[in-house]
């Protein structure tokens, strides 16, 4: 039952962030999305949780639904001024299952402190969220995700700005969900962790430059390839015209009259 991106492109005003993007995620495997800042990883995994309209081709859930897809924004990204306890918001994961957000069954409620329990937290379920460091309210989230039971994990990069024992722990249950039959896809900055946590990576550079095993993925050729990519002359990024519209810059300012 995989996730699969059929030719997909997603632009932002007519200039495309993601273009063509072929890929399958299969439960039970991990895959890094690694490449440089503007490659469109993170609204490549907006489009697969379909929060973005696509311009081309199709975001195939084949066989599964909106529940079975637990998605984790960068950090920057999440409300923490909420006036909620750490339980409240990890019982949030339960939305899929709650009419209106009533009584918690026992069996709920247990599972909710299970999840605070696998990152460390269940100590401190009664805190407010607000009082929380960065690294304790990554590790709540993910509780959050853990305690909706997905199928898939979708995480824009977790590990950003967290301390080396939050990091070690965060991964850890990852792998433990890889392990569990879950299939994890992660946005993340550093490439031995990407080659070194992620059996599968795919290098994107708004195109995919290279897919597959970490190790045959993240070569020095590949790599390069993407750092390509920061060096584009991006001069269609200001205005709303299709980039086949647009001008050379030298045509504002020479006025022939023939
Ligand atoms: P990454 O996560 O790899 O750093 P993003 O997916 O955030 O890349 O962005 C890809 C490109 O799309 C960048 O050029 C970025 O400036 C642009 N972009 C991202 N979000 C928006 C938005 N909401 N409106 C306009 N442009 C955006
Ligand atoms: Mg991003």
């Amino acid at each position: 039952m995989p996730l699969v991106l059929d030719n997909i492109t997603v632009s932002y005003r007519s200039v495309p962030a993601v273009h063509h993007v072929y890929a399958r995620f299969e439960e039970g495997s991990s895959w890094a999305i690694f490449g440089p800042n503007g490659a469109g990883k993170s609204t490549l995994l907006k489009a697969m949780m379909r929060l973005l309209p696509i311009d081309t081709g199709s975001v195939q859930w084949q066989g599964v639904e909106r529940r079975d897809l637990a998605y984790l924004p960068q950090l920057a990204e999440i409300d923490r001024t909420l006036p909620m306890s750490v339980f409240e918001l990890t019982a949030l994961g339960l939305w899929h299952e709650m009419g209106s957000f009533g009584g918690l069954r026992p069996q709920q409620r247990q599972r909710v402190h299970q999840a605070l329990e696998r990152v460390g937290m269940d100590a401190q379920a009664q805190r407010p969220i607000a009082a929380l460091s960065s690294g304790q309210f990554q590790r709540v989230l993910f509780a959050r995700m853990l305690v909706q039971e997905a199928r898939f994990l979708l995480l824009d990069e977790p590990f950003n700005a967290m301390d080396a024992h939050t990091t070690h722990a965060l991964l850890h249950v990852l792998r433990d969900c890889v392990a569990a039959g879950k299939g994890v896809i992660a946005v993340v900055h550093d490439r031995e962790q990407a080659r070194t946590q992620f059996d599968n990576t795919l290098l994107l550079a708004r195109e995919v430059v290279a897919s597959g095993p970490s190790m045959q993925v993240l070569t020095q050729a590949n790599l390069h390839q993407a750092d390509g990519f920061r060096q584009e002359v991006r001069a269609d990024e200001w205005c709303d015209v299709q980039p086949d519209q647009l001008q050379p810059p030298q045509h504002l300012h020479h006025h022939h009259h023939d």
